[in-house]
């Protein structure tokens, strides 16, 4: 039986195959493709060699400690002005509070907006008040995004304010920010947010401190398919030198109650293998690719798993950035919720942190 119906598909299986890396070409063709069994199958081989039949989940909880934002990107129904209505920060206490209320979980993922007012103390010691609640906690905290206005607002080096973090108890770093790096794209969907070189800098020198970090990228917006390749080569161009992301997570854009109009129709479920398949196979020095079950559905997420995810995202209790974008999955998974979806496709759950430490 000819499993491959695609002769480019068939070129890149070879190459694959022989350790031989893919171009900027090969991905394009991959992120064309009809074949998609073709395409999934040549993405399964390299996360099977990779992880066996192991897929990996977390237990975590979502903690987005103020909704206040300078930014007010186009593509954010999150943040909001200093003085509105429903604009939010969590106090200490708060925090503790929530941390205390999850119960059992193993990581904390921090994400919010670029606030005009909080001190420097509050980051610190957000993070020491964690550990000192649960010192096995995984934190992973802040986006590039709030590591380079944190830095530039509080005049403190990169390198010296990753080492205060790590001290405080920062175990690693989210993805967020990375959105797509073409700068004409950015321009209109992140005007004010950092470049994408910028982004990529910041991760550098994360890197650099021994903090490891995953990558996203945000699609289906008014990205063109060379856009989507231009991101993944910046990616792989930079863990060439760094070895740093341990994770690629591709998010799925959500535009409901955003200012951008990307006239697009959802993206469909061929779209969205073509993405996490092509970004397993071009992406070779990535160790994990991710689909967040949240942003493109529980369902999907579980067929994603054939097609080169060897991680479903975790519980996320109590996540608000792409709920407030509209969102429909609900806002957390239980345990055996993701447990069932992962036996359920033939592979081995296995519960991990953010740095993949098995914590059961
Ligand atoms: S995407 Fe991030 S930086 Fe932009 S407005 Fe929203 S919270 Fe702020």
């Amino acid at each position: 039986m000819k499993i491959l119906t695609d002769s480019n598909l068939e070129a890149i299986a070879k190459k694959v195959e022989a350790g031989i890396h893919v171009t900027d070409d090969d991905a394009l063709a991959m992120l064309s493709t009809n074949d998609i069994m073709g395409l999934c199958s040549i993405a399964h081989n390299v996360k099977q060699k990779l992880h066996g039949n192991v897929v990996y989940y977390g237990v975590n909880m979502n903690l987005n400690y103020t909704n206040v934002c300078m930014l007010r990107c186009p593509l954010c129904a999150f943040s909001r002005d200093k003085h509105d209505a429903d604009a939010y920060v969590l106090s200490l206490d708060d925090i503790a509070a929530k941390i205390t209320q999850a119960g059992d979980i193993d990581e904390v993922h921090i994400v919010g907006g670029l606030h005009p007012d909080l001190p420097f103390s509050y980051y610190e010691d957000m993070l020491k008040t964690i550990k000192a609640i649960n010192p096995t906690i995984h934190i992973v905290a802040f986006t590039a995004v709030e590591y380079d206005y944190l830095s530039k607002k509080f005049t403190i080096p990169l390198d010296e304010l990753f080492t205060r973090f790590k001290n405080a108890g920062l175990g690693s770093i989210p993805g967020g920010g990375a959105e797509i790096f073409a700068p004409e794209i950015r321009q209109t969907i992140a005007p004010k947010k950092i470049s994408g070189q910028r982004w990529l800098e910041v991760m550098a020198i994360a890197h650099r401190n021994g903090i490891k970090t995953n990558a996203t990228m945000l699609f289906n917006h008014i990205e063109k398919p060379a856009d989507i390749v231009d991101h993944l080569r910046h990616i792989r161009t930079l863990q060439d030198t760094t070895s740093g992301f341990k994770t690629f997570v591709p998010l799925v854009f959500h535009e409901e109650y955003t200012k951008i109009k990307a006239k697009r129709k959802e993206p469909t479920g061929y779209d969205i293998i073509r993405i996490y398949a092509t970004a397993r196979v071009y992406l070779h020095n990535v160790p994990h690719i991710k689909a967040l079950w949240m942003y493109v559905g529980e369902k999907l997420a579980q067929v994603l798993l054939q097609c080169g995810v060897d991680d479903i995202g975790a519980t996320y209790y109590d996540e608000k950035v792409v709920h407030s974008a509209g969102a429909k999955t609900p806002a957390w998974g239980s345990e055996p919720f993701l447990q069932h979806l992962i036996r359920d496709a033939g592979f081995t759950p296995l519960r991990v942190n953010a740095s993949y430490v098995p914590t059961r």
